[in-house]
């Protein structure tokens, strides 16, 4: 929980952006008595409604870790997670993602995660729909779940105001150095805009090194092989699966090229499409057919770290997530909050550990050496 600021009494922050980062620090910030503003121009109108709302704790270092078993607390004490333990494999003739798999499942366990290899008889015996005779190496993450991230994101906004917060919704903002939104001035303001957290804070005068790039969705026909998988990355083919209500949800189509967050097309690719058949042959024996599908924006920075905390005194930043916004976003949320008031910061996400003119090439999210 946040503490509060020794200076002004009830200080006056602006979150401008309603996803489900910018309304957990909302949230955190209004319960510790700040006089909180929370600016959208709809809640969960960006990726937190697109997302798959995966959540697990598989990372290998330290501070993901802790942020991850923070966020997983979290989501449990709201009810918001369906458990569903996450399986990630690599397939035989992979070797890259085998030996990294090697490496790092012995460092999350050393950070506590409850993470195990598994042999692909103990794969396929607990997870008969899953094709497992290709598989070179698997491993287990039994704290895991999804969410519904829409519903979350409300609901987060929600609790923002009933512990004070103003939310004020119809509109976008502009933000301004001093700091100040759309020209009022605030002891301090939150940008969590996501795909517009970039170009918000060039416009201020403050540039961050935050690129937006695509990621695609599928969302199968009713099927009963959603009660008979896990939560599945198959490192290999470069997709994600997981139930969805009796359909299977699946990713993460990454299109790793700059896109304006104000014009790209938010259908899902044709190539997309065809190959989510394909991965569904890989990971289950069988194509099921579409029932929808849909594109989003995942914000990648140069290390593929996020940026969270203060860009220049009194303007906050929280973006750059690379596909990993969601499960965090509880511990980030609470966290930034706590810097807001004057605790401590993430040096490790420190908005200003770039160069201005910082350029970078976008990396996948999933990708396990990356982890
Ligand atoms: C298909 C897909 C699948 C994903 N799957 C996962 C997953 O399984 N697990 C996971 O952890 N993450 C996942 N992600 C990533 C996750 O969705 C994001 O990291 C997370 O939602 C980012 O939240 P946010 O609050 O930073 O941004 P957003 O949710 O994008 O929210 C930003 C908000 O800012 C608002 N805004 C923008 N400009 C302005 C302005 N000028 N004034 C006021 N408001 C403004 C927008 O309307 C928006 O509501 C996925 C993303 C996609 C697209």
């Amino acid at each position: 929980m946040a503490r509060t600021l020794p200076g002004p009494l009830s200080p006056s922050v602006a979150v401008v952006g309603g996803g489900v980062v910018g309304s957990t620090v909302a949230l955190e910030l209004a319960r510790s008595g700040a006089d909180v503003t929370l600016f959208d121009a709809e809640i969960a109108a960006g990726s937190s409604g697109r997302a798959a709302g995966i959540c697990y704790d598989a990372f290998a270092g330290q501070l993901d870790s802790e942020i991850a078993a923070q966020a997983l607390a979290t989501f449990r004490e709201r009810d918001a997670l369906t458990a569903r333990p996450y399986v990630w494999l690599a397939r035989e003739g992979d070797d890259r993602n085998a030996d990294a798999m090697a490496e790092h499942v012995p460092r999350m366990q050393e950070r506590g995660g409850d993470v195990a290899f598994l042999e692909p008889e103990a794969l396929s015996e607990r997870w008969p729909a899953l094709r497992t005779d290709d598989v070179e190496r698997a491993a287990i993450a039994r704290d895991a779940g999804y969410a519904d991230t829409a519903a979350y994101t409300r609901e987060t906004a929600q609790l923002a105001v009933g512990a004070g917060a103003d939310l004020r919704t119809g509109a976008r903002v502009a933000v301004g150095p001093e700091p100040t939104v759309d020209g009022e001035a605030y002891d301090a303001v939150v940008v969590a805009a996501g795909a517009h957290t970039a170009p918000l804070l060039a416009d201020a005068g403050y540039p961050i090194p935050v690129k937006a790039y695509r990621v695609q969705a599928f969302q199968s026909a009713a099927t009963p092989l959603a009660e008979r998988v896990p939560i599945l990355y198959d490192a290999t083919g470069g997709y994600y699966l997981r139930p969805d209500d009796g359909r299977l949800f699946v990713g993460d189509g990454t299109v790793p090229e700059e896109h304006d967050p104000d014009d790209w097309d938010r259908s899902a690719d044709g190539w997309f499409r065809e190959n989510c058949a394909e991965y569904l042959e890989a990971a289950v024996g069988e194509a099921v057919p579409e029932h929808r599908s849909w594109a989003g924006l995942c914000t990648a920075t140069p290390d593929g770290d996020p940026l969270v905390g203060e860009r220049t005194p009194g303007l906050y930043v929280a973006s750059g997530f690379q596909g990993h916004g969601f499960m965090r976003a509880p511990a980030i949320g609470e966290r930034l909050a706590d810097a807001v008031l004057g605790g401590e910061r993430i040096d490790a996400f420190d908005p200003n550990r770039f160069d201005d003119d910082e350029d970078f090439e976008i990396v996948e999210g999933m990708a396990l050496d990356e982890n």
